[in-house]
């Protein structure tokens, strides 16, 4: 089957809905968006988008998880409802925040849909790291200051050995952490007794690629310093690297100043 040929049903989607900004959805998951006749969206999917795209009667979904609240959709109910609705021959597009592949619990729904011989598609997306990277001004890889990225994520289910900080302390990667702005005094502190080198520097980018949008700058050394008092708005990302000085030169989206939030947080 050719994989333009779009309209089909008993199927489910598994989608990107990229980082925030609606218009960065890709146009082939714009297009089974607007046929969709059930939607099951993620907290960190753009509300902008779903009110605009989805078609009038199609039936949406909201099954938010946050990391750091107790309410939130278990996998098994959002696994039910893509096994009902894709039985029931209905199009189900399964819309995650950023790229399906990167920290979203896509291999669970694989397996489910496996299991119960349900036809899929995978639909990439933009990645937080790079809606963050492009609307901060800061090319993830620049030549001359980085030749790699990692994009990690340091949460509380995570413990790493001594030896990968001090890998992680050397290494001229660029360093892009989902998920761990609550252990972000953590990460920096063991970077620095791993001796980080001090012109590498630390970028909070909160809300990118929304209007409300907020990139933070700080040297690795002051950080617990510069940041005393400050609560950063959910969802934010952090890069560490060389590469964040370039967010000086090359900002061109102005910091919203504002700590509104665009994803509806979880009670
Ligand atoms: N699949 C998503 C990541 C889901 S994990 C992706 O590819 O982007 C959720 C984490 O992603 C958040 O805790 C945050 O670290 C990051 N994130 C997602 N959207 C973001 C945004 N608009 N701004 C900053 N960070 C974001």
């Amino acid at each position: 089957m050719s994989t333009n040929n779009i309209s089909s049903t008993g199927k489910v989607i598994l989608a990107g809905a990229g980082p925030g900004d609606p218009d960065l959805i890709t146009l082939k998951a714009l297009r089974y968006l607007q046929i969709a006749d059930v939607v099951i969206a993620d907290r960190l999917v753009s509300a902008e988008l779903l009110t605009r795209h989805v078609k009038p009667g199609a039936k949406v979904f909201h099954v938010g998880k946050q990391a750091s609240k107790n309410e939130s959709t278990s996998q098994e109910v959002i696994n039910g409802l893509l096994v009902e609705h894709a039985r029931n021959n209905q199009l189900v597009v399964r819309l995650k925040g950023g790229d399906v592949s990167f920290f979203s619990n896509v291999l669970d729904e694989l397996q489910t849909l496996t299991q119960h011989q349900i036809p899929f598609e995978i639909i990439p997306g933009v990645t937080a790291a790079s809606g963050a990277a492009a609307y901060a001004g800061i090319p993830l890889t620049a030549r001359g200051y980085a030749s790699s990225v990692r994009f990690l994520s340091y949460n509380q289910t995570i413990s790493w050995e001594e030896t990968y900080w001090n890998e992680l302390a050397a290494t001229e990667d660029t360093l892009v952490f989902y998920m761990s702005i609550d252990r972000l005094g953590v990460v920096v502190e063991r970077l620095l007794a791993n001796g980080i080198s001090s012109d590498k520097c630390i970028a909070v980018v909160e809300q990118a690629t929304t209007p409300l949008q907020n990139v933070q700058v700080f040297s690795l050394a002051g950080f617990s310093f510069e940041t005393e008092g400050i609560r950063f708005t959910s969802p934010t990302l952090v890069i560490i690297g060389r590469v964040v000085a370039l967010n000086k030169e090359f900002q061109w989206v102005p910091n919203s100043k504002t700590d509104d939030v665009y994803f509806t947080p979880l009670k």
